[in-house]
């Protein structure tokens, strides 16, 4: 799909905008001043996947852990470019703690949060005049739940003498639009180029997402980050960031996301980075891994063998892949197929690389097996788990593998 056209904002070591790919974002949920606890999160959101981490600067222990959080990363090899998220005191933190701001690879701004009033204008302008000395890159990222309420009052007191006023609600979205673009101009004016500028407007709802997206892709080239902002829990969370970001990326609409996933207790925080990876790949727009087709199983699966082989299978591609990355270069497009009886298994099993076919309830003991589209063998008896990845693995090397002269 065609993207739309945008500049090129670099975040560190990582190019962003339409010629590039869909970068994948999280955030991290430690206390940033808990160095040990942050570096490990964000070398865990690395080796998931994410291409950049954002960490909240919240107050002065914050803002000192910094630099020493990027030195232990550099250390361990992980060049994740931070993002540092500010809010209320950014402007204070970021001309204190020079350091720290040296050591971000962009700062993010929420004009909601900047200040107040008449302090809004001169603390927005300090936080981009550090990012023009030091040469960084900012995201004017607007969040409905922290909406800049001066901007909002200004809208509706407009719309109130408009012979015909809108509802409210369209005010809202509207005075999310003009929040990112209004305060993209003062950055401007401050100093700050067209290629230092990412903008967002995140809501919690997939239609208003859509829709105040829509707007800004209309109204700025600026590189777009797409996010739905308190998205839930588990599954919840996950469809709702894919209702949300779908249409928009199917569209062009978006050079960066991030899915904003509340973890359950316990439950790693890396999840929102497999979701996001999952999303992009889903939508055929990158591919990170191969692709597992398995059908969902019905009465004719009345054993687990089924779900447990798919479930090895994809356990062992994902396991492997961390050294099958630079091993055997393409191998992410790899497309394997495990179905669970004959009514669909022989004709997914063909449009896959390679494909397994197993014995639904009452058929023949035996899983034929195709490879590029044709029968290559029948596998049955108690090894058909390892003989099928066996025949997967041996697949990768044959396709995969690098080829001597
Ligand atoms: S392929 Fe067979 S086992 Fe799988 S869902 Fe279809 S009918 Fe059921």
């Amino acid at each position: 799909m065609k993207r739309r056209k945008t500049p090129t904002v670099w975040i560190g070591n990582v190019p962003m905008g339409s010629n590039h790919p869909v970068r994948v974002q999280s955030m991290t949920n430690t206390a940033t001043a808990d160095i040990t606890a942050t570096v490990a999160q964000i070398a865990a959101l690395a080796r998931a996947g994410s291409e950049i981490v954002r960490i909240t600067v919240n107050d002065e222990d914050a803002a000192q852990a910094v630099p020493e959080i990027k030195e232990r990363l550099l250390a361990l090899g992980f060049t994740t470019p931070l993002v540092g998220d500010f809010h209320f005191n950014g402007h204070l933190l970021l001309r204190k703690y020079p350091k720290m701001a040296a050591a971000l690879d962009k700062l993010r701004i929420n004009p909601g949060t900047v200040g107040k009033g008449k302090q809004q204008d001169p603390n927005f302008k300090t936080m981009c005049e550090v990012a023009v000395e030091l040469d960084k890159p900012v995201r004017i990222g607007v969040n409905w739940g922290s909406l800049d309420q001066g901007l909002l009052t200004e809208l509706m007191d407009a719309n109130a003498k408009n012979p015909e006023p809108q509802d409210a609600h369209q005010v809202m979205l509207e005075a999310c639009v003009e929040s990112a673009l209004r305060s993209q101009e003062w950055a401007l004016k401050y100093g700050m180029k067209p290629e230092k500028i990412v903008l967002s407007v995140k809501i919690s709802n997939a239609l208003d997402l859509w829709q105040v997206n829509r707007e800004l892709a209309r109204r700025t080239d600026a590189v777009l980050h797409l996010g739905l902002t308190e998205a839930g829990m588990g599954t919840k969370g996950i469809v709702a960031s894919a209702a949300g970001l779908t249409p928009l990326l199917s569209e062009g609409i978006g050079d960066t996301i991030r899915v904003s996933l509340t973890p359950a207790p316990g439950e790693t925080r890396t999840r929102e980075v497999e979701a996001a990876l999952e999303i992009l790949q889903a939508l055929g727009i990158r591919q990170f891994a191969p692709t597992v087709s398995s059908c969902p199983g019905c009465g004719r699966t009345s054993s687990s063998f089924f779900q447990e082989l798919a479930l090895q299978v994809s356990r062992q591609l994902s396991e492997g892949m961390s050294a099958w990355r630079k091993q055997y270069p393409g191998v992410e497009n790899l497309k394997v197929a495990v179905m669970g009886c004959v009514v669909n298994g022989p004709g997914e099993s063909k449009h896959a690389d390679i494909g397994i076919s197993l014995p639904g309830t009452g058929e023949h003991p035996r899983a034929p097996v195709y490879i590029d589209g044709q029968l290559a063998t029948t596998l049955q008896g108690e090894t058909i788990a390892t003989d099928f990845m066996q025949l997967v693995q041996d697949y990768i090397e044959r396709r995969f593998g690098k080829q001597t002269a």
